[in-house]
């Protein structure tokens, strides 16, 4: 066995396959489809409608703690891709000392006891928690180095503390966070990998069926995400006299503007969403739809600033779109 890709997707799959996971990051990040761990009626399974909204991991039907989601909750964030009786099959099928361990995750390692304490004590959540390791994995140099080679361009040293901290900073919504996140980490699933597995029949682009559908050929090199760019970039300038100065690295790492609070920046990650979502929903991306969106999250960070009387900073972030005089 040669290819190198074939080595990591057998390494990966006798991971997956033939280890039991011990820690909760292993146990969160276990894929839950064609899993040997994880059965039903003693078979593997595979439920396409979950998979193609997102649904992936463990941790994509969990909360921020660590419980996962009721029907009703998993129904709000995806929609109705799965019946509540398979759901609840799904995740009983999840084995226990999996769930045992997801549940006591603060108290698990003991070497980690001292860590947590000073974090406790600090009153943070599991959100901070979570940031904090996630900031402390070695890997991200590995992730900054493969992004270099498929951008063709250097990624400065704050990669490395800086990017994930600032997806937090950029947005409120967890479904933009999960998949900047997911984008960072490359396990976003277009059709160049599907394929190669052997769930789709062609590798070619859900948009424009002329090239290969690479993450990045579908956010950004295709015609339709280019053209929808474009639009998007003459929206803002024309409603919100904000010039969008777009690279593809900008666009991938959301940094249009140095300030992650810029609202630019969230718009950015908006809008490389929604291409995605479109892309699974397989329906064209357009310009109408998108604004919808950008206004809304507008709407719900206007509500959320209120209640907060946080409403100096809302205007700051959104400065240029806000046209409600009453705000
Ligand atoms: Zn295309």
């Amino acid at each position: 066995m040669k290819h190198g890709f074939w080595q990591d997707v057998l390494n990966a799959w006798s991971k997956l396959n033939y280890s039991r996971k011990d820690n909760v990051t292993d146990i969160l990040d276990s894929v839950l489809w064609y899993n040997s761990d994880i059965l039903v009626e003693n078979k593997p399974i595979f439920y396409l409608k979950c998979y193609e909204i997102g649904i992936i991991k463990i941790s994509d039907i969990v909360n921020e703690n660590n419980e996962f989601l009721s029907y009703n909750e998993l129904c709000r964030k995806y929609g109705n891709v799965i019946d509540w009786v398979r759901y609840y099959g799904l995740i009983a099928a999840i084995p226990q000392d999996y769930k045992n361990i997801i549940r006591n995750e603060d108290f698990n390692d003991i070497e980690l006891a001292t860590f947590y304490d000073n974090l406790i004590k600090k009153d943070l959540t599991s959100r901070d928690i979570y940031f904090k390791f996630i900031t402390c994995d070695d890997s991200l140099t590995k992730i900054a180095e493969k992004w270099e080679e498929k951008l063709q361009s250097p990624i400065n040293t704050d990669f490395r503390s800086d990017v994930f901290a600032k997806i937090k900073i950029m947005t409120l919504s967890t479904k933009l966070r999960s998949f900047h996140f997911r984008l960072l980490r490359n396990v976003i699933f277009t059709n160049d990998k599907l394929k190669s597995w052997n769930l789709v029949a062609s590798d070619k682009c859900t948009f424009c069926n002329i090239e290969i559908e690479t993450p990045l050929h579908l956010l950004w090199h295709c015609q339709t995400a280019s053209h929808l760019w474009n639009q998007l970039s003459t929206w803002c300038k024309n409603h919100a006299n904000r010039t969008m100065n777009l690279t593809l690295k900008r666009v991938i790492f959301c940094i249009i503007t140095d300030n992650p609070k810029d609202c630019i920046n969230t718009i950015c990650l908006i809008a490389m969403q929604y291409i995605y979502s479109a892309r699974c929903l397989k329906t064209l991306p357009n310009v109408a739809c998108l604004k919808d969106k950008i206004i809304d999250m507008m709407n719900i960070e206007k509500y959320i600033a209120t209640k907060n009387n946080q409403m100096t900073s809302f205007r700051k972030r959104w400065n240029g779109f806000i046209k409600d005089q009453a705000i």
